[in-house]
């Protein structure tokens, strides 16, 4: 069985293509959205989701969320004393992902495409792989976010020829992109992308400005307080959706704190956000070659995009309204799990052709006399060329008699390859000839897989050489993986008992760390009671009692900025 994922920075996702149409999977909780977060217990074991997210607050050193933002970093995690890499992390992740499908679905699943943002670099890409075959899944393939959201609406429309810009609005990434639909044929036709400007930033621009208004220093506060004041300030700007104004209450050190937020103060004190959000988009729409009238549609994506006030910007912005096709935190799962039923051939989907694009520059690294030790990028490959593709180039010799030339292979738009990633090298012998007098035909061949083939080939003496950069597996070999799938296994993530007793439990926790005085005492009481009908196994007891104790955490949770 082969399903979708969207596994995102704040939350992931499962969707399956059955019955002719793209079906979310919901998790253990009957939610679509497992929040991509990961905690160990004290017994080993590990938690992915809703109850590892309570667990941010209350076991912070054992809990680790936005790892994706460092997907094919060498950036370690370390949790509960071990280290952690973040595609292991990730491949949590995907298992929970793959355990909770084979649960609804009743099918082993085995296969998956999985969404990247269409900025990640081949490394971010090569892990995402890995994390994949970490966590016993194989994937048959990355597809770009934007052509999965493009994708699933170009399912439901009746139009067949459309000008799309996609706006993937995420927790922590921010992903634009113009798609061409034309006679069920998907072209990307330019992505532009801030992997680091998403929902997160809003919380903590929101939490700042708190601070700014009551004179408080916001680093002077304990991590906790911060995290408590993060997670409020998150839920004001939900609530934004709904209110014009939202009151944001806190106490710190003993003292009562409010501010009115709604959506005047958030243009304020979100403004830089906003900046960044016009360079992105404007250089999406710069790249494509279309204006902003040529637009036919701008689809929403991305939880962060269901912020009214993202809505308003853009429309101000391109100067006509965004379209929301379902959830917007929904839609590219949908893509995703379209495509993994066309990958599965499914008979119902009518042939769509989907073409993806490179989007990055590749090329190679040139010498320049004036700067020192330093080499010019050389593009061979520019960033949104449609996939496959082939490109040649020539290239000379510097100095005389010279018999060999290496060649270094970069990716990225920096001028100084310094600032480009290097992907490695290919060295080829030549015939010696005075300087600039050689030949020498440099050959890029990048398909949808993220291979890269360089040939080389010397002019007069006709020497070859060819050299291949898989992102696939990255450094590990078939030994290295076979060993963190075992270490993977080692932590269970199965346990006895029901898993909504451990997030109600959990959440209680949380509460109880963040409240103060008789709160904490009833909380106490509660959790009290139910760890022992849990013990006694009433399950008549319990069903009472959890309805009890949701509608009392209901209360605490409001408490925040009712009281
Ligand atoms: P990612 O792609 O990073 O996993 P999602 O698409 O799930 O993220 O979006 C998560 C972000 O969306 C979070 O920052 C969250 O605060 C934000 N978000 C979710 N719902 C809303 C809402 N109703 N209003 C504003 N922001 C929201
Ligand atoms: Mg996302």
């Amino acid at each position: 069985m082969i399903i979708g994922i969207d596994l995102g920075t704040t939350n992931s996702l499962a969707c399956v293509y059955k019955d002719g149409k793209a079906e979310l999977i919901p998790n253990g909780f009957g939610s679509y959205l497992t929040p991509s977060v990961v905690s160990f217990e004290d017994n080993g074991a590990v938690v992915v989701g809703a109850i590892a997210k309570e667990r941010l607050v209350t076991n912070p050193t054992d809990t680790a969320a936005a790892f994706k933002r460092f997907m094919g970093s060498p950036k370690m995690f370390c949790l509960a004393g071990k280290e952690f890499t973040p595609q292991e992390l990730s491949a949590f992740v995907l298992r929970q992902l793959k355990q909770d499908a084979e649960k609804y679905l009743g099918e082993d699943v085995t296969e998956a495409v999985i969404s990247v943002p269409a900025y990640f670099n081949n490394n971010q890409r090569a892990a995402t792989l890995e994390a994949g075959k970490i966590a016993g899944i194989y994937v048959e393939r990355l597809v770009n976010e934007p052509s999965a959201a493009a994708l699933a609406t170009s399912m439901l429309s009746e139009e067949d020829e459309q000008v799309y810009l996609v706006f993937d609005f995420g927790g922590g990434t921010l992903d634009v992109s113009v798609v061409d639909y034309f006679n069920n044929v998907i072209e990307i036709v330019a992505v532009s992308g801030d992997n680091h400007l998403g929902g997160n930033d809003f919380d903590k621009s929101i939490a700042t400005y708190f601070c700014t208004r009551h004179n408080i220093d916001i680093n002077s506060l304990s991590p906790q307080k911060q995290a408590t004041l993060i997670r409020l300030a998150e839920r004001a700007k939900k609530e934004l959706t709904e209110k014009e104004n939202v009151l944001l209450h806190m106490e710190i050190a003993g003292e009562d704190k409010a501010i009115v937020l709604n959506n005047e103060v958030l243009i304020t004190c979100c403004s830089t956000l906003f900046d960044r959000i016009e360079t992105v988009v404007k250089h999406a729409l710069r790249d494509s070659g279309y204006h902003a009238i040529d637009i036919d549609e701008i689809i929403l994506a991305g939880g962060s995009s269901k912020m009214p006030i993202v809505s308003y910007f853009l429309h101000n912005l391109l100067g006509k309204e965004p379209v929301m096709i379902g959830s917007p935190d929904e839609v590219i799962a949908q893509g995703a799990g379209i495509y993994a039923g066309i990958k599965a051939r499914n008979e119902e989907i009518r042939d769509m052709l989907l073409t993806d694009i490179c989007p990055f520059t590749l090329g190679v690294g040139t010498h320049n006399p004036s700067n020192n030790g330093h080499f010019n990028m050389s593009p061979i490959i520019e960033r949104n060329s449609v996939l496959p593709i082939s490109k040649t180039r020539t290239y000379t010799n510097v100095h005389n008699m010279q018999k060999k030339v290496k060649f270094n292979i970069y990716q990225g738009e920096a001028f100084d390859c310094a600032d480009n990633l290097c992907l490695g090298s290919i060295i080829i012998d030549i015939a010696p000839m005075m300087a600039n007098e050689a030949v020498v035909n440099v050959t890029f061949a990048y398909d949808i897989n993220g291979i890269l083939v360089v040939d080389v080939e010397d002019g007069f003496s006709t020497n070859k050489k060819q050299a291949i950069f898989k992102s696939e597996g990255m450094n590990l070999s078939q030994k290295e993986i076979a060993q963190k799938i075992e270490l993977l296994k080692q932590y269970k993530s199965d346990f006895s008992g029901d898993e909504r007793d451990k997030l109600l439990l959990a959440q209680a926790e949380r509460l109880y760390q963040e409240l103060t005085g008789i709160n904490r005492v009833r909380i106490a009481k509660a959790m009290e009671d139910y760890e022992y009908v849990i013990s006694v196994n009433d399950k008549h007891a319990k069903h009472i009692l959890r309805q009890q104790i949701t509608a009392m955490l209901d209360r605490f949770e409001e408490f925040f900025d009712v009281e």
